[in-house]
């Protein structure tokens, strides 16, 4: 007989999912309730509230998207994007190199704006490609690139999409909660992100907000969305609160509450002071690194506080240091993807996981295993470092 799965209970530090709090564990495990009972209606419209808290926006297309962040994405993709258009993706990582996957699938053209892997997207290209390429129905970007711990400048690129009248499409799976992610203050046209990064949810619920002018556009289409499940037109029916909700699909009932506690405590926490403990918790886990002797990857002014690159030392079996973390004090950190490969750690200080704890943990951790290694660390100046930022 196979018995239940009982998972140890581990430090989250990597990419995501970050540490769930008891407090959204424990909604998880409240009574199941219909999906259009009057009591999960009422809590619907409370979501919605605070989403639209969360992304700085008065979008009333702003809802939990049934899916993790990729379905978030292709949710703004397949609704806004139709075959024949032409669609700008800057890609600087992992990240945006899915959404060009995405414009291609539509049956729509991608013109790209590459950068380097930790560089954050070039400014000035995406003005000249959008000068080359008139009519291009939307400028696509990752906000907070997880694949290297880059944040890119979202304002200055959502404002020349609108120069050009072009929509605006922006990953915000690792920003929001963790770093200013500002919906209207940008003018940003759709927005997406997950549950599991800065809000510190289980995974499985994608945030997404649509401005009015892409809800209109999305209203206004030529062709049916080629997705039912993602198709907002219908979706729209059953988030609306006006009048009845039209079933359209069965709604995660129990991962709701969840994000909805999770969001309660962003609330009361405030926006603002997250924002500060993640920019705080980076700062100890920088001063720490670099007295360690470590360095990060990405240039100072556009490193992202929730996504730590760490370079690996010369000599350094890095698959070996994360195997340590997590046997010896169950600490997951993620391992370097694509250009990146085995050359950097990525440490995520996100949500729930961005905590003195945490920091004090994985540098006392990463020292114990690298000097397993040998390496050539500055023993014991990390925690000092770091507990001086901490206090
Ligand atoms: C994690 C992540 C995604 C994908 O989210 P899933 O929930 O894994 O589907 C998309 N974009 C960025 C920037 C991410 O960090």
């Amino acid at each position: 007989m196979t018995s239940s799965f009982n998972p140890p209970v581990r430090r989250l530090m990597g990419p995501g999912p970050s540490d769930v709090h008891p407090r959204v564990l424990g909604a998880l495990a409240r009574p199941t309730i219909g999906h259009l009972d009057p009591e999960f209606s009422r809590m619907m419209e409370e979501i919605k509230d605070l989403l639209r808290y969360a992304f700085r926006t008065k979008n009333s297309l702003t809802i939990p998207v049934s899916g993790p962040g990729s379905v978030g994405m292709e949710t703004c993709f397949v609704n806004l994007i139709e075959a024949g258009d032409t669609v700008i993706v800057c890609q600087n990582g992992a990240f945006g190199g899915r959404m060009k996957e995405n414009v291609e699938r539509c049956g729509a053209t991608a013109v790209m704006v590459m950068d380097g892997w930790g560089k954050p997207v070039d400014i000035e290209k995406v003005g000249d490609v959008l000068k080359a390429n008139p009519g291009a129905k939307a400028v696509a970007f990752v906000h907070a690139e997880t694949s290297t711990g880059v944040q890119s400048d979202a304002a200055a690129i959502c404002a020349l999409a609108q120069e050009h009248g072009a929509l605006s499409i922006v990953d915000a799976v690792t920003s929001l909660g963790g770093t200013p992610v500002l919906t209207d203050e940008w003018g940003a046209d759709a927005v997406y992100s997950g549950s599991q990064k800065c809000l510190s949810c289980m995974p499985g619920i994608s945030p997404v907000t649509i401005s009015d002018k892409a809800a209109d556009v999305v209203r206004s289409r030529n062709h049916k969305v080629q997705s039912w499940f993602m198709d907002l037109n219908l979706v729209m029916g059953y988030w609306s609160g006006e009048g009845a909700r039209v079933y359209h699909h069965t709604a995660p009932i129990n991962p709701l509450y969840a994000i909805h506690e999770a969001l309660v405590m962003l609330q009361e926490e405030g926006l603002e002071e997250a924002w500060a403990r993640h920019a705080a918790m980076h700062t100890a886990l920088r001063a720490g690194i670099e007295a360690m002797g470590l360095s990060f990857i990405v240039d100072e002014d556009c490193r992202l506080p929730q996504l730590n690159t760490i370079a690996v030392p010369e000599g350094v079996d890095e698959a070996a240091v994360r195997g340590a973390l997590l046997t010896r004090y169950n600490l997951e950190i993620g391992a370097g993807l694509g250009d990146l490969a085995g050359k950097v750690w990525r440490v995520g200080l996100m949500g729930q996981s961005a905590t003195g704890e945490h920091v004090t943990l994985f540098l006392s951790a990463i020292e114990d295993a690298l000097a397993e290694q040998g390496a050539a660390i500055n023993a014991g100046a990390a925690l000092p470092a770091a507990r001086a930022i901490l206090g």
